[in-house]
């Protein structure tokens, strides 16, 4: 298997679109072209996702995320952000090094950024039960 994508973006061996980057992250615009304005903020770290990702790295990626959802709406027209993540297959991660999407959003833009999830099936009284950390 080749090396990690977004390893190779850090070290400069694959391009990327950046708009931001300090000592502990990255951001640069996703390739796939879904929505308007679609980033990804990464961990300049190799960690698969938030399960491993140890605190020094994940606080600083959370900054960075807020230092451009509010650059997005200070300085670029946008309204709001939807910030979203797999962390594992089973939750539909396709690259695996950590990363956040941001999706800039205005009122009445039409991206349907939240998924439909069609139903509960269990009583949340029982998932309540079986996951309560208290
Ligand atoms: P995931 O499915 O893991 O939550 O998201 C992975 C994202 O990485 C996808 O939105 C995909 O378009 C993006 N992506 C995959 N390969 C590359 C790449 O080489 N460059 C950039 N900029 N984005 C990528
Ligand atoms: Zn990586």
């Amino acid at each position: 298997m080749g090396e990690c994508i977004f390893c190779k973006i850090i070290k400069g061996e694959a391009p990327a679109m950046k708009i931001y980057e300090d000592e502990y992250t990255m951001a640069f615009m996703d390739i796939a072209k879904d929505v308007d304005g679609h980033l990804l903020v990464i961990p300049k770290k190799h960690f698969t996702n938030i399960l491993d990702c140890n605190d020094e790295y994940l606080i600083n990626l959370m900054r960075t995320v807020k230092r451009i959802s509010n650059h997005l709406v200070d300085d670029c027209g946008y309204e709001g952000v939807n910030l979203l993540n797999a962390s594992d297959e089973s939750a539909g991660q396709s690259v695996f090094h950590f990363h956040i999407h941001v999706i800039p959003r205005k009122l009445g833009d039409n991206i349907k950024a939240w998924p439909n999830f069609g139903g509960a099936e269990t009583p949340t009284e029982d998932i309540f039960k079986r996951i309560s950390m208290l």
